[in-house]
Parts: structure tokens; C-alpha cells; sequence
């Protein structure tokens, strides 16, 4: 049954703030330290006195063209910093330093997965370099908001997407990819909850089809990625539900109410500011030359949309077992290693998906913490191809003894232990004849047509060998010494 609804669609521009993990402040030499006791990291740059210099930091700009290479972006060769003036109380020094003419990346993309699965990419207008503000705290002093300077100065990226995302689910996607790929270029923990990465959603609707946008409002403080779907599904039927009244839509930023999955107006944007921009005069120009640019190329790790297209691809997995793969860039290198050693991925791919991460999770630790190395798992592996142990012996025991003495190879525990598989012909039929005496009259049975007795048998043959019988040989042999 279609709805009103069905009538419009959304049309969503994301601004994503991602805190960088430097060790020190964007502009100043303060540490960058979150959870530190509220007002210790700030010297005379932070409070913004007057007379003070600030200096950019270089590892803030590595990070900065790390993500912009991530995202396939154009990185500006010379670029200026610019003021951007506004009061707040926990901006001291009456402005902020940012970027406005001259961000250091700019277009480019994120590929994203729409709602039916397929792929997408959704295009970048910029990436810019700037600096956090401090802490208002309402919620600790009854009478009074207090505020913590240890944020002011934090470098951040500011990533705006183009108005393409098309669905509170591909916004929700987007968000997930560019966690992914801030975690895996390791320039920010992509923590919402402590909001070192932030979304705003700007958020429209207009008639299918139409070709002008209608306005929009920006929705902030979202605190998990759950909530950036949730508010924006509100903000599309909220404003549908008003143009269905015979309303307009006001320009305005919005605030997400998480407790009740609503949103209310903050501000209305016709009353912005005018934040007055201007060169920072206190900052040099930079340039970033090509040759810088190649020398942070040397320093990306693989990309997650480049492994999963690798996994899929070329390995022949799964996009289930390929996006599990590559959810953690700790686990996707430690595959990664795995596949170094054995050409049998789709084993790989279970062996660590499956069995090693049940450990880790059982063990609620890391895999750097894991001790079974990757040419370890490999091993057993090619052990298993090689029809030297068995799968489940394999799991069963020889993987727990290795991470109980991980200095050891598969092979030597398996030796060590006996677990051995045995492809002794001669001696598996032994074992055939011996299983099958103890059980003349079902023998019979099987013989005039109760075929369903095999398992039966082979289940006698792989007790007598305490589980260390070949089974596709026993199997094969059992059926050849029945039919005879
Ligand atoms: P502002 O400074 O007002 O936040 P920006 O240009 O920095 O404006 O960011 C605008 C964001 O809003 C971008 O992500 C852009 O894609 C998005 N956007 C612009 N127009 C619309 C619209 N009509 N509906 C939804 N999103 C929009
Ligand atoms: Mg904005």
C-alpha cells in the first residue's frame, strides 16, 4: 500500500568531525589526551592569551592527506589557514582556526553499500583541517555549566559529503565505512560515544524526481551510528508530515533527542552568523608537494574496500565472510599473513573467522594478543589438505595445545600427541575387519538393503582408532570390504 511518503524522497549531506589521534594539540605543543582531569593540558596558546603564537602540527597534515589518499581526494599543494570568528565560552580565543578557501583535500569518495546491496560511491565536496573547541558541561554542577579546556585546540578533519546519500540506511552505511577507514589509517579511534567522531546530518525532502532541493535542516548530537539512522528517519518524516500540512520547511539546526528518538530545533540558520573568515594571519601558508604526497602513499596500510574486492574476487569468498574479514584491520592483516602461507582461503577464511575469533571473543582479548601465529594456523592448514590430521582433530586438539605452546609447530604437536591421521591402508582395513566382527547380524542387514547402517560402522571404525582414521579412507574402504 503506498503512503504519502512514498510520494517524496530524502536527499542527506553528512559533515563528519573526526578528532585525530596526534600527540599534541593542532596549534599548540598541549597534550592531546582524552579523559585527562578537565583543564591540565592547556598553556597560554589554549587559553588563547593574547600575545601567543600558534604552530601547526605536521602529524595533524600527515594524517589529513592520509585520509584524503583513503578517499581518493585531490590534495591542495598550497594552502592557507583561515579564521573563523564566533563567541562561545568554550572557545577562548574568540575564534577558530580552520580552513574555508583552501581545505587540503578536496573531492573524492566513499563507496558505501546502498539499501538493497548494491555498491555505491558517494562523493566528497572536502576535507578540511581544524581545531575542536573546548567542554561545556551541564549535567555535573546543579547551578552552574562548567567548562574543561582540554579539548580546545584537538585536531580534527572536517569530511563534507555531496547530497547524495539517499536513505537514513546509506547514511547509516556511510558512517560505518568512514569509521572503518579512519580506524584503519589509525588517525582516530572513531569512538561516537566519547566524541573524538561526530555527524551532523543535513537532511531534505523534496517530490520524486524533482530536480530542486528543498530545505534542509542540520541535526546534531547524535551519539552512535544507530542514532544518526534514527534521526534522520525522524527528520524525513517530519518534515513530509509539515509539507503534507501546507507548511515550509525552516532552515535550521536541529538536536537529537536520544531518549525519545526525536529531534528539536536549536537554532534557526537565518539568524547565523556571519563568522567573518579571514587568512590566519599568525600561520604561514603551506605547501604540500607532490613529492610529500608520495611519501605519505608509501605509508598507507591496505585499504578495506580493497581487501574486501580482493576477498571476494580473487579469493572466491563470501561477502559475508569478506566483510567479517575486513571489519577490523587487526584481523584483516593477521588473515592477510595467514594467506602468505596457504592457498586455501576459503579454509583460511573459516579458520580465522570461525575458530579464532570464538577465541578471542571467549577470551575477550585482541588478536595481538593471540599467540598462535599466522604461519601456525597456515600450517594446520596444509596439515589437513595434506591428509595428515583431520579437521576436527585439528580444532579440537591440536589448536588448543598450540596456544598453550605456541613455540611449537602444528606438526610437532600433532607428532608429540600422536594425533597423526592414519591413510595406512593395510591398516585401516584392519580396523574395518575389526569393527564390522563385532556387529555379524547388522553386517547382514546392511548386505540385504539397510544401507543406513554405514554410519554405524564407520562410527566403530574411527572409535578403534581413536578418532585418528583417514575418514574419507575408512569410508571408502568400508564400502568397498561390504560390497565384496
Ligand atoms: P554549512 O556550513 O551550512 O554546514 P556546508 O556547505 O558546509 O554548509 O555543508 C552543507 C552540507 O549539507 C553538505 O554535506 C551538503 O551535502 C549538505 N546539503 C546541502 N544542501 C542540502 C539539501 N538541500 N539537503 C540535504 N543536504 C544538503
Ligand atoms: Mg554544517
Amino acid at each position: 500500500m503506498s503512503t504519502i511518503y512514498d510520494k517524496y524522497e530524502a536527499v542527506i549531506g553528512l559533515e563528519i568531525h573526526a578528532q585525530l589521534q596526534t600527540n599534541t594539540k593542532a596549534y599548540s605543543s598541549d597534550k592531546n589526551e582524552y579523559g585527562a582531569t578537565p583543564n591540565t593540558n592547556v598553556s597560554v596558546v589554549t587559553l588563547g592569551h593574547p600575545g601567543t603564537l600558534p604552530m601547526y602540527n605536521k602529524t595533524a597534515i600527515n594524517f589529513a592527506v592520509k585520509m584524503g589518499l583513503a578517499c581518493d581526494s585531490k590534495i591542495t599543494q598550497d594552502m592557507i589557514f583561515a579564521r573563523k570568528n564566533y563567541f562561545y565560552p568554550d572557545l577562548p580565543k574568540g575564534y577558530q582556526i580552520t580552513q574555508d578557501e583552501t581545505p587540503i583535500c578536496t573531492g573524492g569518495k566513499i563507496l558505501i553499500k546502498t539499501e538493497d546491496g548494491q555498491d555505491k560511491e558517494v562523493a566528497l565536496t572536502r576535507i578540511h583541517l581544524e581545531e575542536d573547541a573546548g567542554k561545556s558541561i551541564h549535567d555535573l554542577d546543579p547551578y552552574n555549566t562548567l567548562i574543561d579546556l582540554n579539548r580546545a585546540g584537538v585536531p580534527l578533519i572536517e569530511i563534507v559529503s555531496e547530497p547524495e546519500i539517499k536513505s537514513p540506511v546509506e547514511a547509516y552505511n556511510y558512517v560505518t565505512e568512514v569509521r572503518r577507514l579512519v580506524r584503519y589509517l589509525e588517525i582516530c579511534d572513531g569512538n561516537m560515544e566519547e566524541g573524538s567522531l561526530r555527524c551532523d546530518a543535513n537532511v531534505s525532502v523534496m517530490l520524486k524526481g524533482a530536480k530542486k532541493f528543498g530545505n534542509r535542516t542540520e541535526v546534531k548530537n547524535m551519539n552512535s551510528m544507530r542514532n544518526v539512522q534514527k534521526a534522520i528517519e525522524f527528520e524525513i518524516k517530519r518534515q513530509i508530515d509539515l509539507i503534507e500540512q501546507g507548511e515550509t520547511i525552516v532552515t535550521e539546526t536541529r538536536s537529537f533527542n536520544a531518549v525519545n528518538g526525536s529531534t528539536v530545533s536549536m537554532r534557526s540558520k537565518e539568524a547565523a552568523n556571519d563568522y567573518r573568515y579571514f587568512p590566519e594571519p599568525d600561520l604561514q601558508p603551506i605547501q604540500v608537494t607532490q613529492e610529500y604526497v608520495e611519501g605519505v602513499k608509501k605509508q598507507m596500510p591496505p585499504l578495506p574496500h580493497f581487501l574486501f574486492k580482493k576477498y571476494t574476487q580473487e579469493y572466491g569468498l563470501s561477502e559475508y565472510d569478506a566483510n567479517v574479514l575486513t571489519d577490523d584491520k587487526s584481523i584483516a592483516l593477521y588473515f592477510e599473513e595467514v594467506t602468505k602461507n596457504t592457498t586455501n582461503f576459503k579454509s583460511a577464511s573459516n579458520w580465522v573467522t570461525v575458530t579464532v575469533k570464538s577465541y578471542l571473543n571467549e577470551k575477550a582479548i585482541e588478536i595481538n594478543e593471540f599467540p598462535v601465529s599466522p604461519k601456525q594456523v597456515a600450517d594446520i592448514i596444509d596439515l589437513i589438505d595434506a591428509g595428515k590430521i583431520s579437521n576436527s582433530i585439528a580444532s579440537q586438539k591440536i589448536f588448543p595445545m598450540l596456544i598453550e605452546s605456541p613455540s611449537k609447530t602444528a606438526l610437532q604437536i600433532a607428532e608429540e600427541n600422536n594425533l597423526i591421521q592414519n591413510s595406512n591402508a593395510d591398516e585401516i582395513t584392519e580396523l574395518i575387519e575389526k569393527a564390522l566382527s563385532k556387529f555379524p547380524d547388522k553386517v547382514e542387514e546392511y548386505k540385504a538393503g539397510k544401507k543406513g547402517l554405514l554410519g554405524l560402522f564407520m562410527g566403530e571404525v574411527m572409535k578403534l582408532s581413536q578418532g585418528k582414521a583417514d575418514p574419507k579412507m575408512a569410508s571408502k574402504n568400508l564400502k568397498e570390504f561390504l560390497e565384496k
